[in-house]
């Protein structure tokens, strides 16, 4: 998959780039190549164009994927999390970047308790305020972050968000900006680090590099369009 290779540089180029443009220093930042919908042979084209971490948004997909990619590849759970995937989740994950309510954080505090486990996680944050999405409103997380923070298990490294699509990135900037202020906000009134930023697309990753992005999740750009079905373990070829 030589196109793979390819788009791995440009993303590259781009993210050298924007943090130029910031004055950032490059080894802040961290690229999640989302492999979501794509068979483990693209995962395992991007790793031999250099990339070992990748992003997955279904428990079920990363469940049957990931023993069929190369051991030394390092997973991030980007989507939504269900209460009942938790379990399957915690293994496979060293990140999970959508913890969007103080239930789904106390569940995933207990079950990690259960198995021993010291998850790492992010907030997610609805900057945008619309209803239908994920993710704490900004005004319920200062209240929650008192709770979360004395989870025993759970450890809490950042903010995540995913704004409303934009047509230009340019309109997504006060998005990140909303995310780094308030994760400013938190640092200083709760007097804990937070130093993850998980923001930023294939449309946008430039920008949220410019507003301070540690974490750019960027699916598209490296491997192509997605069908929009999930992949699934029986889509993979015999000779695989
Ligand atoms: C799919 C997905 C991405 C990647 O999106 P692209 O536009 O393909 O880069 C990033 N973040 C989340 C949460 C996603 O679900």
């Amino acid at each position: 998959m030589p196109e793979i290779f390819q788009s791995l540089q440009i993303v590259r180029e781009k993210i050298a780039e924007a943090a130029a443009r910031a004055g950032r220093d490059l080894q802040e930042i961290q690229l999640v190549a989302v492999s979501k919908t794509h068979p483990p042979e693209a995962v395992r084209a991007a790793m031999d164009a250099g990339q070992m971490l990748f992003g997955e948004s279904k428990v079920q997909e990363a469940r049957a994927k990931i023993p069929l990619c190369p051991g030394r590849a390092r997973w991030h759970f980007i989507g939504h999390l269900q209460k009942n995937k938790i379990r399957h989740a915690l293994p496979l994950f060293e990140l999970i970047h959508g913890v969007d309510s103080l239930e789904l954080a106390r569940d995933l505090d207990r079950v990690a308790g259960e198995m021993g486990l010291h998850p790492r996680a992010l907030l997610e944050v609805n900057v945008a305020g619309e209803g239908s999405k994920f993710g704490f409103a900004p005004a319920k997380l200062r209240t929650a972050m008192e709770e979360l923070l004395a989870l025993g298990r759970v450890q809490i490294e950042g903010l995540m968000c995913i704004p409303p699509p934009q047509s230009k990135a340019e309109d997504a900037r006060k998005f990140f900006v909303a995310l780094r202020n308030l994760r400013d906000e938190l640092m200083r009134e709760f007097r804990v680090p937070l130093p993850q930023l998980s923001m930023g697309m294939s449309g946008d990753f430039g920008t949220a590099i410019e507003e301070g992005a540690t974490l750019v999740r960027v699916g598209t750009a490296i491997f192509g369009e997605r069908s929009g079905k999930t992949w699934k373990a029986s889509e993979t070829r015999a000779d695989d």
